[in-house]
């Protein structure tokens, strides 16, 4: 196995994002950007193309990775939830497996980390400029712009660390997420250059689903001054304000998503200085994708391929090949059994997900997962009235069923939906342009991966 090929048990550096799309990381052929720190990771490490979040949202998603359950089981099904503090998760088994723990950056999990020897973390949200943080001995403001303060935290945590174990270290940044504040360094970068719009910028959504069409995530008509840091031209309307937030947005967005990628550098280079690189298995990775105009669209939540592909790029010079690609579909359930695996733990029952460490080393499974179970949960909490929704999604075709259920903004109740149904052939349209349910030439298919999600509800106790 993996892990017990190896000498020493690997230290796990696991830096995660907020928000960032795979395309906006040039290793994943990103239109509009470069992210040359990040894409060291690919280049000596491997890519897996086909990473998806099981509920696409900030909370649920690192619920999902620290308990390797779904939001149903763990109970993290908004950003309201919490994880049951009584209840050992990854940190935990990290910890009892001999590592030296570390959470550093978002938590946001509600209540105070569990099962970490150290601490220091953003309350809620966090802020971009001079945030503050909490440790086990309270508040304390700090000078600086987020993203660089959390790696300066990471860092510091790395030269104090008891170096006679190994270590799990979560840096975990609040960046790229909305209200996409830069650092001042980098406000005035691209401010005259015009970013490629997305082919899909200026979709009719009256041709789409309902639950499409009464989504609050359109750029320009719901976005706020707030985002957009400027108040809207009078007499701004339809495709033109579309195209003018469009580049307002994505240049915060990108401009966010540069002082990440400095700041992964800066990990790997300490690594590189401290001659730890070839005992240290480095992640980078975000708690999910999001929406970079695509459908016209910011934000996340749907089901759709932009927000439910996560980046995932590791690398671990002793046992993953350099420049790998994966393209197994893996799961943010199946990190927290992958570590352990890699810590020479066996995956506790509770959790759902699989390790995927036979995948780095190059070896996919006969009976690996053909395809994957998504459920959305936050109609619960209210927000961009994004409706309740569960699907799934096979190597080429993805169903997703609109149950009905509808929240407004601010989780007052809302009219529900009528169910409806969308279908999408992923083959022949990987941008999911066309709702081929009902198609009569999709009626075998369609079966199936109705037949197949019943299948996946009852394997993951998923019951209503
Ligand atoms: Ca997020």
């Amino acid at each position: 196995m993996f892990a017990r090929a190896q000498s020493a048990r690997p230290n796990i550096l696991y830096i995660m994002s907020d928000d960032h799309a795979s395309h906006a990381i040039s290793a994943y052929g990103s239109k509009i950007n470069e992210t040359p720190q990040i894409d060291r990771l690919a280049k000596e490490g491997m890519r897996f193309d086909n990473c998806f979040v099981t509920n696409s949202i900030c909370t649920p998603s690192r619920g999902a990775i620290l308990t390797g359950q779904y939001s149903h089981k763990n109970g993290v099904y908004t950003l309201n939830d919490s994880m049951d503090p009584k209840k050992a998760h990854l940190a935990h088994h990290m910890k009892n497996a001999g590592y030296q723990t570390a959470m550093i950056g978002k938590w946001h999990l509600v209540t105070e980390p569990q099962g970490f020897d150290y601490w220091n973390i953003l309350p809620g949200q966090g802020a971009y400029y001079d945030p503050v943080f909490i440790t086990r001995e309270g508040k304390q403001q700090h000078k600086g712009y987020c993203t660089d303060i959390i790696v300066d935290f990471t860092l510091d945590f790395l030269k104090k660390r008891d170096k006679t174990k190994p270590f799990f270290v979560m840096c975990h940044h609040k960046a790229p997420h909305r209200a996409w504040q830069p650092a001042p360094k980098y406000k005035d970068w691209l401010k005259d250059e015009n970013v490629p719009e997305p082919d899909n910028l200026y979709e009719d959504l009256t041709k789409r689903s309902q639950a499409a069409q009464r989504a609050t995530l359109r750029v320009g008509d719901d976005s706020t001054e707030t985002d957009l840091k400027t108040p809207r031209p009078e007499g701004l309307t339809g495709k033109e304000l579309r195209k003018w937030a469009y580049q307002l947005y994505i240049k915060d967005y990108l401009r966010c998503v540069r002082s990440v990628d400095d700041n992964v550098g800066r990990l790997l280079d300490y690594l590189d200085q401290e001659g730890l690189a070839q005992n240290t298995l480095v992640v980078y990775t975000s708690d999910q994708g999001f929406f970079l105009g695509d459908h016209g669209w910011y934000d996340k939540r749907f089901m759709y391929e932009e927000t439910i592909r996560m980046p995932f790029l590791i690398r671990y010079p002793k046992g993953i090949k350099k420049g790998s690609v994966n393209k197994d579909m893996v799961l943010n359930i199946d990190f927290a059994p992958t570590f352990l695996e890699l810590a020479g733990q066996k995956t506790p029952g509770e959790m759902q997900g699989r390790s995927f460490a036979s995948l780095l080393a190059g070896k996919t499974p006969k009976d690996w997962r053909k395809t994957m179970y998504y459920r959305y949960w936050m109609h619960l909490g209210g927000g961009h009235t994004v409706t309740a929704h569960y699907g799934v999604r096979s190597q080429t075709h993805k169903l997703i069923y609109y149950y009905g259920q509808a929240l407004g903004k601010k989780g007052a109740v809302d009219k529900p939906t009528p169910p409806e149904w969308e279908m999408f052939d992923l083959v022949k349209d990987p941008r999911e342009m066309k709702n081929v349910y009902g198609d009569p030439a999709y009626a075998k298919v369609t079966a199936e991966l109705k037949k197949e999600m019943e299948r996946l509800r009852a394997y993951y106790q998923d019951a209503e």
